[in-house]
């Protein structure tokens, strides 16, 4: 029988719930529980695959081709049980939809249809999906109590904790405990307020997590207490950590574990937190240190990479590096040149949509390739490698992705509808030919070439990588673009291009797929300590192994 605790937050966003969420989870995990993890999100479209990352930061893709939240990612680096996927996220949109579907099928046998019961029904039987056979379900709501958006998840809930009983269902509320520095004063008053928010609405939160730039002191801690209704120990400090790493030790440490295993009435060994203390450990013991710089196109906004940027991280723990990104505008590179890469020791260029900035991304993979630097491609960071060995190694001049220019004489890279047509294969049809070719999601296996960098560095020859794109390099240039000088090696099972290398160079790795969506800090991911490694030697000065060609 799977117990719940449900995660909202208060007085702001952005306070870092899915982390709080995921370290929850890692310390339950860490007591041999196992654990599941679900996204509650308020907003309205149907899943966030649709959302500009300026809004919204990184669409992280799960095993089973689901764009989700960007804290399923948190969930996945920091819980190993927890397996996420299609019911691990519902948003508004969906779960409307799902009624408004039902509705339309007569399954609500002529009732009006409503708020309460059959949206709430709706996301408990959605909870109940997401939450499988785990022993503990941690469901994150997204939003900020008191918004609009968010009520008929709170209500959902809220009746959850009635028919489920005080022992099998915990409610943590994390809110903000500012510091006012013109007064030197800590300030309780906005967690006061969000938790009366939510005792309005019927729940009466069992732990409070209170995030403060320090640790918050006893006085505080009992005037929060008192004012919320709150045990004194439940209301747990969440101080500002200098490494996220660092956080399910903090949590630990006040007995956050503890707290939500006794009132589910379990009795569990320990935990055993060592592995996030050699983490840690690694993190504050690097033997050598390495820029990276990481080229695109939203740089301002981290989160539009998080995946990718922890990914490196774990990179860095894995080699005990410390790695240093230097986020770049590529249209900043397409001003000024690349002179600003000379002193990296390597170079990535992600993911990414629309052609802003494509030049200076093309130029970029040109430096790392003629100056030897490691570089690491993702999905477009491959599509653009391909183009740049197009152009100035097979000499196919005005090559392009058809993303960017539907004229090209050479498309290299293209929808399959789109190359399959240029080699006679098939017929274009009109509706095939505009941009609603759909998406390659998720998990899939791909079969790499003996003795290429790629089976090195995974040390085996089958792998299995997520998805998320529209193109593909058109397979009618493999030829002339192996004879000049790329390597394909890395295929798809349907003959799909998903790794390209350049063997005559130092360490030249990009793919089609995203390998950051299945690296963890605990386990690292063999892409990214090979890329660290390569960059750590090019650093220290010693050319990086070539592969056999
Ligand atoms: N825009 C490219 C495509 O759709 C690459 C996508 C990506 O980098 N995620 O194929």
């Amino acid at each position: 029988m799977t117990s719940y605790v449900f995660i909202t937050g208060g007085v702001v966003s952005s306070l870092g719930k899915g982390i709080t969420s995921a370290c929850l989870g890692a310390i339950l995990e860490a007591r041999g529980l196992t654990i599941s993890m679900i996204k509650l999100d308020p907003y309205i479209n149907v899943d966030p695959g649709t959302m500009s990352p300026f809004q919204h930061g990184e669409v992280f893709v799960t095993h089973d081709g689901t764009e989700t939240d960007l804290d399923l990612g948190h969930y996945e680096r920091f819980v190993r049980t927890a397996t996420g996927g299609r019911n691990s996220n519902f948003t508004t949109g969906r779960i409307y939809e799902s009624v408004i579907g039902k509705e339309r099928r007569g399954d609500y046998l002529g009732a009006t249809v409503q708020v309460i019961p059959h949206i709430t029904d709706e996301i408990k039987q959605s909870v109940a999906k997401g939450a499988g056979d785990a022993d503990i379900c941690l469901v994150e709501i997204g939003g900020t109590v008191g918004d609009i958006e968010s009520l008929p998840f709170l209500e959902a809930i809220r009746q959850m904790g009635v028919e489920l009983g005080h022992d099998r269902v915990v409610y943590v509320h994390l809110t903000l405990v500012p510091f006012i520095s013109t007064s030197s004063e800590i300030k309780t008053k906005p967690t006061q307020h969000s938790v009366k928010e939510l005792r309005s609405i019927g729940i009466q939160p069992d732990i409070l997590v209170c995030r403060s730039e320090q640790p918050l002191p006893d006085e505080q801690r009992k005037k929060i207490a008192l004012f919320t209704n709150v045990q004194e120990k439940a209301v747990v400090s969440a101080y500002d950590a200098d490494d996220l790493y660092k956080i399910p030790m903090m949590m630990h440490e006040q007995g956050l574990d503890d707290i939500v295993v006794r009132q589910l009435g379990m009795d569990l060994p320990k935990a055993d937190l060592s592995e996030w203390e050699a983490i840690v450990e690694a993190k504050e013991n690097p033997t050598s240190e390495v820029d990276v710089a990481m080229v695109g196109k939203y740089m301002d906004l981290k989160d539009s990479y998080i995946s990718l940027v922890e990914a490196l991280m774990h990179g860095g723990i894995h080699t005990r590096t410390r790695v240093n990104i230097h986020f770049i505008e590529s249209s900043e590179i397409e001003e000024q040149g690349t002179e600003c890469l000379r002193s990296m020791d390597g170079i990535v260029v992600p993911g990414g949509f629309g052609d802003r900035g494509i030049e200076g991304k093309i130029e970029t993979v040109r430096f790392a390739r003629e100056n030897g630097i490691p570089y690491l491609g993702i999905c477009l960071g491959m599509q653009v490698a391909v183009i740049e060995a197009a152009r100035n190694l097979a000499g196919l001049e005005a090559a392009m992705s058809t993303e960017f220019d539907k004229k090209t004489p050479h498309p290299v890279v293209a929808l399959i509808t789109e190359w399959q047509t240029q080699s006679g294969d098939v017929e274009l049809r009109d509706e095939e030919s505009d941009m609603g070719g759909t998406m390659r999601l998720g998990a899939q296996q791909i079969t790499l070439k003996k003795g290429s960098l790629a089976a090195i560095t995974y040390g085996k020859k089958i792998i299995e990588e997520r998805h998320r794109h529209r193109y593909e390099v058109n397979n009618n240039y493999r030829d002339r673009l192996e004879k000049a000088g790329l390597r394909f090696s890395g295929l798809s099972v349907d003959d799909l291009v998903e790794v390209v290398e350049i063997p005559n160079h130092p360490w030249f790795l990009a793919s089609q797929f995203h390998p950051e969506f299945t690296s963890n800090p605990r386990d690292g991911h063999p892409l990214f300590s090979g890329f660290i490694s390569a960059t750590r030697k090019h650093h220290e000065g010693e050319l990086p192994e070539v592969a056999e060609a």
